[in-house]
């Protein structure tokens, strides 16, 4: 499994091998996590936080997608304002395929709920739900809850 997730210590983002007991140290704050698989039960966790519930997500970033409809778009402006019909709906057409191919052909990634881990190679991924948005906001409280709990633990100053 490769994961891709933000350093629990710092919130840089990063990236490693999660295998079993594998380590990672974060090169700028030297906070250190040990990867974990799956639980005893052989039920698949994030190798992160540990943390049950994922979700399943296409492994297609969002921006590439616009980028290329972005692009086509204003190639078919320019080559309708030059009377070239054919090529501008070729282009607009041959984009539409290039998405919709590339978004087929990549694999699902696994995404904790908890601290937003992308997990690549992650087993049974095609098992799991896709995003659900009450528990996405039900971690979200979690995680303001907590945020105000190490708020009001820290000593003032
Ligand atoms: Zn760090
Ligand atoms: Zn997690």
């Amino acid at each position: 499994m490769r994961i891709r997730f933000f350093c629990p210590g710092c919130q840089r983002p990063a990236r490693a091998d999660a295998g079993q007991g594998l380590e990672w140290q974060c090169p700028a704050c030297a906070h250190a996590v040990t990867f974990r698989r799956a639980d005893a039960d052989g039920t698949p966790l994030c190798p992160l936080c540990g943390n049950h519930e994922l979700y399943r997500k296409k492994d297609f970033p969002h921006w590439l997608g616009l980028t290329i409809l972005t692009l086509a778009c204003l190639a078919f402006l320019a080559f309708k304002a030059v009377y070239r019909q054919w090529t501008a709906w070729a282009i607009l057409i041959g984009s539409a395929v290039v998405d919709g191919v590339l978004y087929w052909a990549v694999g699902d990634v696994a995404v904790c709920y908890r601290c937003h881990a992308h997990v690549r190679e992650f087993p049974r991924v095609a098992n799991l739900p896709p995003h659900d948005l009450g528990l996405a906001e039900r971690y979200r409280q979690e995680r303001l809850r907590r945020e105000q709990l190490s708020a009001e633990q820290r000593p003032p100053g």
